[in-house]
């Protein structure tokens, strides 16, 4: 399991991309911690989720993550991303299957350094339907068709 590929979808297994960071090796850019924040979702990992939150915007109570709700994220794209020595940000989509329908979420998230740490601020999600035809490439990015794929 330990090879098994990080589902932030950097091509890396998990053990050297994410899996750091869950266990507290902190994340040296906005960027990395996006992609563990987005892995931590899809994981089911909220405590990560709400340690990674700026405590002046975090939601008071401890945030689902997919083990407690029907979403079950299945991709991640990072469109771009920037950074200064204070603040940064990330644009990205987010692919999310919900009771047999599809979702993408696009948001260009805020970040704030402090203290040496790298914390999610806010951002404005946006969230459309998909829908693939079951014949069509799979949305989770594999090269399967649907149907034999997330829709099996
Ligand atoms: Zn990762
Ligand atoms: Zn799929």
């Amino acid at each position: 399991m330990s090879q098994r590929l990080c589902p932030c979808q950097s091509g890396e297994p998990y053990s050297v991309c994410c899996q750091p960071h869950h266990l507290g090796a902190p994340v040296d850019s906005p960027e990395a911690l996006m992609r563990s924040r987005y892995s931590a979702f899809a994981m089911g990992l909220a405590d990560y989720i709400h340690e990674s939150w700026h405590p002046e915007t975090r939601p008071a109570q401890r945030p689902n993550a997919s083990a407690e709700t029907s979403e079950q994220w299945k991709g991640l794209k990072v469109l771009s991303s920037e950074a200064d020595a204070q603040y940064g940000y990330v644009h990205f989509c987010a692919t999310c299957r919900d009771q047999g329908r599809w979702y993408v979420l696009e948001e260009r998230s805020r970040f704030v350094c402090e203290g040496g740490r790298w914390y999610y601020l806010d951002g404005e999600p946006e969230s459309r339907e998909l829908k693939p035809g079951r014949n069509d490439p799979c949305p989770c990015g594999s090269d399967r068709k649907e149907k034999k794929c997330c829709g099996a």
